[in-house]
């Protein structure tokens, strides 16, 4: 249990990933916070394990994380090289 709601990680700008638990995995999705919103509700609080939702390469759980959405809003290029 994460102690937060979909609404409060939305008002402060965070997003949420699903990291996976499987041992060497590593994989890692981000969830669309206004779909599960619009599913769930702003008030629906995030369990510290997403139920419903497994990894697609093992199988295994998937531990819900908040994240800082990357900086910049505008439509800057990553183009260094
Ligand atoms: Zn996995």
């Amino acid at each position: 249990m994460t102690g937060w709601t979909l609404g409060s990680i939305k008002a402060r700008g965070l997003t949420l990933e699903g990291h996976c638990q499987g041992k060497d995995c590593g994989f890692f999705a981000t969830f669309d916070l206004d779909r599960l919103i619009a599913n769930a509700g702003a008030d629906y609080r995030v369990p510290e394990f997403v139920p419903g939702i497994e990894c697609p390469e093992c199988g295994g759980a998937l531990k819900a994380v908040l994240a800082a959405l990357p900086p910049g809003d505008g439509s800057k290029e990553a183009g260094a090289g």
